[in-house]
């Protein structure tokens, strides 16, 4: 895969997709793990004395312009991190963005408006990629997490220019089609989060090669129903039943089930609950987290694993009540000697909600797109740079 550090730099205008889909809380970034993730690129660029020209989508605003998505919060943020004041466009294309773009200095930034503000980004519109192809002379995508989606930015611009992949990107690939490919034994995986539908691809692609599948979270429901367990209120996907079963059949024993489960009296943060066995989920109660003995047999089947897999949360760890789970997985890989890699929005946010990700080998920036890698697809984004 062609990289930056292929391509020379030096002067040039370079156009870098990055994924700065961060969250917001009263116009400021709530959480920058995302924009510190692409700090390498955007370090080296400047080193290298490049035009740095970024942009990214921000939420779903629709094709039209909505003022809270705007990145301006973002570029205050990057310019802290990178002590380098941010220049913010008021779009990402047009007269005024091509002329500031033309008059940038080697070293400076460059950062584009919301590309979703315009129809033709999610429509990979060849016109509207051409616009933003305009601007530069070199572009660069380090936007992983935004790869499985083929968008202007993310794909049509790619084609359109002398195009790499960023270090971020770089990094994600290289790690992961490790994983997916040549994985170290034993080889563990720990599988968690709301549904098994979204899981089903990733565990079709890695069950053979995998020595042990833990499965806790809402997933867990949907296996113990089809064991024939009743789950109460608990969250399960009926449509997803034989699935489960064929899955239990084919998987068997290196298939691990949670054996007892937090069980709440409702969906809240102040619910009652306690922990049960996994056959005495009361009426009316459900599973929000798995339980004490379930985490101490997960840490068993753990030991001696040489890669340790993690996608979901074992349980609804937004509510500190329902949070035990999880976070003992995460203490428990951030002390494991085996490599360790976790993947999923929600993962990588508990993983840095208690500051661990440096004890990790990888985590993932990517959702969708480390689910599609994962699965053995190619990713529209990556593709485009010359990378099946
Ligand atoms: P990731 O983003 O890491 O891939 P998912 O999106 O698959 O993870 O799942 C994360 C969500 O799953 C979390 O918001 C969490 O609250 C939810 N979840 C985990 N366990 C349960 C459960 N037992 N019941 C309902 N929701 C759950
Ligand atoms: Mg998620």
């Amino acid at each position: 895969m062609r990289t930056v550090r292929d391509v020379d730099v030096s002067g040039r205008r370079v156009l870098v997709r990055v994924d700065f889909n961060v969250p917001l809380e009263d116009g400021e970034v709530a959480d920058d793990t995302r924009l510190r993730a692409s700090l390498p690129t955007i370090t080296y660029l400047l080193e290298r004395n490049a035009k740095v020209i970024l942009c990214s989508h921000l939420g779903r605003p629709g094709g039209e312009v909505v003022e809270e998505l705007r990145l301006d919060p973002i570029a205050k943020r990057l310019s802290e991190l990178i002590d380098v004041g941010v220049i913010k466009a008021g779009d990402c294309v047009g007269e005024a963005v091509e002329a500031r773009a033309k008059d940038l200095e080697p070293g400076q930034v460059f950062l584009l408006e919301n590309t979703r503000f315009h129809p033709g980004e999610k429509a990979n519109d060849h016109k509207f990629a051409a616009r933003l192809a305009g601007l530069a002379e070199i572009y660069v995508n380090d936007a992983f997490a935004a790869a499985h989606r083929a968008h202007a930015s993310t794909e049509g611009v790619a084609h359109l220019l002398p195009s790499a992949a960023g270090l971020l990107m770089e990094r994600e690939i290289e790690v992961l089609r490790r994983v997916r490919e040549n994985p170290k034994h034993p080889f563990a995986a720990i599988f968690g989060g709301a549904k098994i539908s979204d899981k089903i691809g990733i565990l079709d692609q890695l069950m053979d090669r995998m020595e042990m599948v833990l499965v806790g979270g809402g997933m867990a429901n949907t296996f113990l129903k089809a064991q024939g367990h009743e789950m109460g209120e608990s969250l399960v996907e009926e449509a997803s039943l034989d699935t489960a079963r064929e899955i239990l059949e084919a998987a068997g024993e290196k298939l691990v089930l949670p054996v007892d489960l937090v069980v709440a009296d409702a969906f809240d943060a102040e619910a009652k609950h306690h922990a049960v066995l996994v056959d005495q989920v009361p009426p009316g109660w459900r599973a929000l987290d798995v339980g004490p003995r379930t985490v101490d047999l997960f840490r068993e089947k753990l030991k001696g694993a040489k890669m340790i897999l993690w996608n979901g949360p074992l349980g609804v760890f937004e509510m500190e009540l329902f949070s035990k789970g999880t976070y003992a997985i995460v203490g428990t890989l951030a002390e494991h000697e085996a490599e360790t890699i976790t993947g999923g929005g929600e993962t990588a946010a508990a993983v840095n909600e208690v500051n661990l990700a440096d004890k990790m080998t990888h985590v993932s920036t990517g959702g969708g797109a480390f689910l599609t890698f994962m699965e053995g697809e190619t990713l529209p984004g990556v593709a485009a740079l010359g990378e099946g």
